[in-house]
């Protein structure tokens, strides 16, 4: 394969109207030549699509690119990032199987492993990144599947991927990599032994914050369960919004480079500011797993936090003195966004819950976006100051 950009430009069906861009194929199933080509797609002796639940060229094209970028065999593209962490999961176990998972995992998955697997049977156990490397304990007879998320959201914790990989095969674990935070352009989980790639497209891939979508991606024997149990669920993405993410997919390199670029401005700027009791960015020398980042990302991705002295009441306030950056849950777009996980998206975890995930009251979450860095850092500093 040809390097990242290119494959992410260039990996296109064309049809037989020789387009240049992509058109969006707005259908729900597709003829066939005979009752004999029928039963043969079917039976999968031809490949072929079928019908838009199983496959659409959109979506295919979607899962080619994405597959060049992560180095994995096959995929599936799904209506939403946890449409992906769902079907990851409920394919590939059953009843009585155990998941050893990290504690800092985005706020839904959390609920499908704590409220929702345990109603069909299947158990989790959470681990402490800070404690990783003595995960040996965690491990059941039953355990199945170890998943994992790197860099966690908001706490940017690093998890190094190759004890991962040679982790879950010392004990024939199935390894899952929620990679929506780095972005196949930053890393690649499945070159350190992961076997299922995941994906909330909807954040850095679109970009834009335009439309949901999600993807699992793998190895070709694991995907075959993933794509039967999607085919016949239904999770799957419209045409329309794969059309866009494999548009998006074609800039996703020079955006990425100018995400870390005014993210890692912004931290160093910060960092030190008497106002604040810690910037954490993972190429920052001062955050704590700085040498694995270093390891097994590109950049340091576009997330940074901030934490403020004063709590909760500072933090609300410094939030309501922006002027520019946006208030709300996205990440990954192309504007600057601002969240107070204390408040909102970790508010149902307890304070010592939160503490162990590390987020404390004053801590905010900044997806850096695209605007020029020295307007985003004047909109910080000026609430900073305003908020005191
Ligand atoms: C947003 C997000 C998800 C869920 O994705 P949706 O597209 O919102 O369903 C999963 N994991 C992480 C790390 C996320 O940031």
């Amino acid at each position: 394969m040809s390097h990242f950009e290119t494959d992410a430009i260039r990996i296109q069906n064309r049809s037989n109207e020789r387009e240049h861009s992509s058109p969006i194929y707005l259908t729900s199933s597709f003829t066939f030549e005979s009752a004999e080509e029928a039963r043969a797609m079917f039976a999968d002796e031809i490949p072929g699509n079928i019908y838009s639940r199983y496959a659409n060229p959109n979506s295919s094209e979607l899962i080619a690119k994405v597959c060049a970028a992560e180095g994995t065999e096959d995929g599936i593209a799904t209506a939403s990032g946890m449409a992906a962490m769902f079907g990851s999961i409920a394919a590939l176990l059953q009843q009585g199987d155990h998941i050893l998972a990290s504690r800092s995992l985005f706020g839904s998955t959390h609920q499908l492993l704590t409220r929702v697997f345990p109603k069909w049977g299947i158990t989790s156990t959470y681990g402490d990144i800070s404690d990783y490397l003595n995960w040996e304990k965690l491990v059941q007879p039953n355990t199945k599947m170890l998943f994992l998320e790197t860099p966690s959201n908001p706490g940017l914790e690093i998890i190094d991927l190759e004890w991962a990989g040679k982790f879950a095969a010392a004990h024939n674990l199935i390894l899952v990599v929620d990679n929506c935070f780095a972005t196949p352009y930053l890393q690649q989980p499945a070159k350190w032994g992961t076997h299922i790639v995941t994906h909330s497209a909807t954040k850095y891939i679109d970009g834009q914050g335009r439309v949901l979508g999600g993807l699992i991606l793998g190895k070709q024997e694991l995907m075959k369960e993933v794509q039967f149990f999607t085919r016949h669920t239904g999770p799957s993405i419209s045409p329309f919004n794969a059309w866009v993410l494999t548009k998006s997919l074609e800039t996703l390199a020079v955006r990425m480079d100018r995400h870390c670029e005014n993210a890692l401005k912004i931290a160093q700027y910060f960092e030190g500011n008497p106002e604040l009791d810690g910037v954490k960015y993972p190429f920052l020398p001062s955050h704590p797993q700085h040498h694995l980042a270093k390891k097994q990302m590109k950049a340091g991705g576009g997330i940074i936090t901030l934490t403020l002295k004063g709590g909760l009441a500072r933090a609300q306030r410094f939030i309501d003195q922006l002027e520019m950056i946006s208030i709300t849950p996205n990440l990954g777009d192309s504007r600057s966004i601002v969240t107070h996980p204390a408040s909102t998206t970790h508010s149902k975890l307890s304070t010592e819950e939160r503490a162990r995930v590390g987020i404390s009251d004053g801590l905010i979450r900044l997806s850096v976006g695209l605007e020029h860095h020295e307007d985003i850092l004047r909109d910080v500093e000026r609430a900073i100051e305003k908020s005191k």
